[in-house]
């Protein structure tokens, strides 16, 4: 399977959760366009979708970001480009920091899409991770906002303080992975 994605952290959890040899990267040449969906799965199943049409081969994309309850849901599908259409990882963790409360709600979202260009088969999976916001940022692993989102379902550390494994088990990226990963290993029922 092709996973149509320029984001190299992206590419590295997915390896981490189905397996290395399972997925290619995104051939160069292949230009994914902008993402001009207004949810989740709609730009998941662009990206999938125009993927498998240049390559010919199955591909699967997801697209993800952070929604914040102090924002009505903000920055959700705009997450990688909150701070501005170029705007590094870092630009939009600091404007998520000026603008929303310590220890208030905050998710991740993953919608992850798989598309079949030989059959037309098509299917999306979802995975959540609720958490809250930190204080201050603390970790270096991860990436994006993962230094101030504090999982429900850990101990108080942030998702970047999380061995990688952890945030894998808890994470909306793995949880999608894990949905997928269980369709195709029933047989795409
Ligand atoms: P896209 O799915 O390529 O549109 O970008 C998703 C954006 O959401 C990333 O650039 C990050 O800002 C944020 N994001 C998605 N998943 C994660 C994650 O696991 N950790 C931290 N930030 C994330």
């Amino acid at each position: 399977m092709i996973l149509a994605t320029r984001n190299p952290h992206k590419l590295l959890e997915f390896r981490r959760v189905v397996g290395e040899q399972r997925l290619t990267a995104l051939p160069e040449a292949v230009e994914l366009g902008p993402e001009t969906g207004e949810t989740f799965a709609a730009n998941a199943l662009d990206k999938a979708r125009t993927a498998a049409a240049a390559t010919g081969l199955v591909a699967i994309a997801d697209d993800s970001g952070i929604a914040a309850a102090a924002l009505d849901g903000a920055p959700g599908v705009l997450s990688a480009r909150f701070a501005g259409e170029r705007a590094s990882d870092q630009e939009n963790l600091e404007l998520l920091i000026s603008r929303v409360p310590a220890g208030s709600r905050l998710s991740y979202v993953c919608a992850l899409a798989y598309v079949d260009p030989q059959t037309g088969e098509e299917r999306l999976f979802e995975g959540r991770c609720e958490g809250r916001m930190a204080a201050a940022p603390r970790g270096s692993g991860g990436f994006g906002y993962d230094p101030v989102f504090v999982p429900d379902a850990a101990d108080g550390r942030t998702m970047a303080e999380l061995e990688p494994a952890q945030k894998d088990a808890i994470s909306h990226r793995g949880a999608a992975i894990r949905a997928l990963a269980a369709w195709l290993a029933a047989g795409r029922p």
